[in-house]
């Protein structure tokens, strides 16, 4: 049974003066107002064009990203590689639409594996498909609708830049994740990674989908993939989300009548988190699974799951994540314990960074067990300091 109380392990990489930061930042984001007034004045001085990098960059900024560039987060990725935790370097530019920006982020990516390929510490690069593509074209291909003659050419780039990335992650044997995103682009990304799954899967897992277990269609989707998998000798490869985008979802599915795609409560989501992960886990062997959780129960579920079915905690197919800057007791107390534990690790330009920040602020805002569980272990290791 690991021990996630463990403060000792969970904040040895944080001094005094950072565990203290760590307390404050967490202290605010608590605030629901604070974080709805501190992001609406966050859009508006962005859009005014008013300078906010001297406030963001030493609070939330340093302590969720790890720089503004990939070669910024040397630091970080050595921090954590110290204490077993990995890094999954994740090029956080979003909200962009031009073909040039996506060709840079292509570039970035092309750079992470690079990277990932030549140090230790990095087990994974990761992808967005909204930094590939236009979430319009992806929505548009979904419903069905004819694309238009540079519609069709600027989908077929897409599709390139999916590929060119998953080769390259092949060729440098450097599995690739991709993320997910809303349900109404969502398929057209599970066919395009399910294309490269079978093209790039057959000796070993390299390309990851990602599934987002509030979706009640998912576990049904994992079963039958499995399968299909298992017929054509390939590995399939997941990353184990709960999903990040329940409210957008709801609120779509009513405004536009039709069944919301998300269970009814928490409980649904978590038990479906927890089967899923139990699939994955039973056919190991042959599935690789990225648990991306900061819940504590499902970890412990995981782990002892793995112990029922005696897979070594270091199993190449099994891994854990969670986001820099959150869950660090889940995450060091994991690794601590022998598991394959990674942080994402987000970077890029501050000001393309704060729709990831302002997420993070409102997630931690509207998660407020978890929010209170970091104060409380926060207080619970600067009181073990002082003896
Ligand atoms: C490493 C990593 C990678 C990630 N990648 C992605 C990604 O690619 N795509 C993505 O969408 N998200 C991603 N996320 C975010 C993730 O989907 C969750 O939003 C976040 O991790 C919170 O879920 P949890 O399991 O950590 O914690 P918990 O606090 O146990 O779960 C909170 C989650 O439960 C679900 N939930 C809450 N209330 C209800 C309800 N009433 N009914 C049904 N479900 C409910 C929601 O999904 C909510 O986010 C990632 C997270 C991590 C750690």
């Amino acid at each position: 049974m690991i021990d996630f109380d463990n403060t000792e392990i969970a904040f040895r990489h944080r001094d005094a003066k950072n565990l203290k930061k760590a307390y404050w930042l967490f202290r605010l984001v608590a605030s629901p107002w604070l974080v709805k007034m501190g992001s609406f004045l966050l859009h508006i001085a962005l859009w005014l064009r008013i300078p906010v990098e001297w406030a963001l960059r030493p609070t939330v900024f340093s302590h969720f990203c790890g720089g503004e560039t990939m070669h910024a987060c040397n630091e970080t990725i050595q921090q954590l590689g110290q204490f077993n935790v990995l890094t999954i370097l994740d090029y956080s530019a979003e909200g962009k639409e031009s073909e040039a920006d996506f060709e840079y982020t292509r570039g970035q990516i092309m750079n992470t594996i690079d990277k990932a390929s030549a140090e230790p510490f990095i087990p994974f690069a990761v992808f967005k498909p909204t930094g590939l593509s236009r979430f319009a074209l992806l929505e548009k291909v979904q419903t069905g609708q004819r694309l238009s003659g540079s519609e069709q050419a600027e989908y077929e780039r897409v599709k390139a830049r999916f590929n060119e990335i998953c080769a390259y992650g092949a060729s440098k044997g450097v599995p690739v994740m991709i993320d997910s995103e809303e349900s109404w682009i969502q398929e057209v990304v599970d066919v395009l990674v399910e294309s490269l799954m079978f093209r790039y899967n057959s000796k070993k897992p390299i390309v990851y989908n990602t599934l987002q277990m509030y979706r009640h269609d998912r576990l049904h989707y994992l079963h039958d993939f499995i399968g299909r998998a298992r017929q054509k000798r390939i590995f399939p490869a997941f990353k184990l989300v709960r999903g990040a985008y329940m409210e957008k979802e709801r609120e779509r599915a009513q405004k536009m009548g039709y069944a919301s795609p998300i269970y009814p409560d928490k409980a649904s989501t978590d038990q479906a988190f927890d089967e899923a992960t139990a699939l994955c886990l039973e056919h190991a062997g042959h599935v690789a699974v990225c648990i991306g959780t900061h819940n504590e129960l499902s970890c412990t579920r995981a782990a002892e799951i793995m112990r029922s079915y005696s897979l070594p905690k270091h199993h190449p197919h099994v891994s854990f994540a969670q986001l820099l800057g959150m869950s660090d007791h889940i995450s060091y107390n994991l690794a601590a314990a022998g598991y394959r534990v990674s942080k994402y690790v987000p970077y890029g330009p501050l000001k393309t960074v704060v729709p990831y920040l302002i997420r993070r602020a409102e997630e931690n805002t509207s998660v407020a067990g978890q929010t209170s569980r970091e104060l409380f272990l926060i207080k619970k290791e600067i009181r073990r300091r002082r003896g």
